[in-house]
């Protein structure tokens, strides 16, 4: 567990900015704490102690801010990193899942090869993004990591915008970690 002023200097690292990127959403920028050299390596340190007993095979990170933990965290663990993008980003054949968003909707991709080389037959994933809100985003990475043939072990995002309920659905499907319930 983070402790509390611990929490306090990663909330305060990541900026606010109001109306972006439409009318009402309270957007939280995750830039400034990724700038932040001790705020990046708190966060990335505090996962790798976190995930080190999981017996992981793969951190599966969301793009493109899922990418920016994921890969951190992947090194650090000494296991591989899968991205799951936007539709028509990937260039090998896809899975392919549609959602929707606290603000619009979008689809997401993963190859249908992503975790082949495990050398387990059903590999743990952990699935990893900066911010879980209404939730649609996670759900949909979560069955594609299924159709990939893995297993997400538990999903894990920065920020947790608990309003939107969308922890709350995914817990329905896997395990849920947060560093900041906001
Ligand atoms: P959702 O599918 O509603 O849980 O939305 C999560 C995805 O949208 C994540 O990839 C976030 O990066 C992004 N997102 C949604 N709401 C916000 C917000 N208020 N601030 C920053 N990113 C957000």
């Amino acid at each position: 567990m983070l402790q509390p002023e611990i929490k306090k200097f990663l909330l305060d690292s990541i900026r606010i900015i109001h109306d972006y990127p439409q009318p009402g959403i309270v957007f939280r920028d995750i830039t400034t704490l990724i700038n932040n050299k001790e705020a990046f390596a708190l966060t990335i340190n505090h996962l790798k102690e976190r995930y080190e007993s999981y017996d992981l095979d793969f951190i599966a990170g969301i793009e493109s801010r899922g990418f920016i933990f994921g890969a951190a965290l992947a090194y650090a663990l000494n296991i591989g990193f899968v991205p799951i993008r936007k539709k028509g980003k990937l260039p090998y054949t896809t899975i392919s899942e549609k959602y929707t968003l606290e603000y619009g909707f979008s689809e997401i991709e993963i190859h249908i090869d992503a975790f082949k080389n495990a050398q387990k037959e059903i590999p743990n994933v952990l699935l990893i993004d900066d911010l879980i809100a209404t939730g649609g985003t996670a759900l949909a990475a979560a069955n594609l990591i299924k159709q990939a043939g893995a297993k997400c072990v538990e999903s894990c995002f920065i920020i947790n915008l608990q309003d939107l309920k969308g922890a709350e659905a995914m817990r329905e499907r896997t395990k849920v970690y947060s560093l900041l319930d906001l």
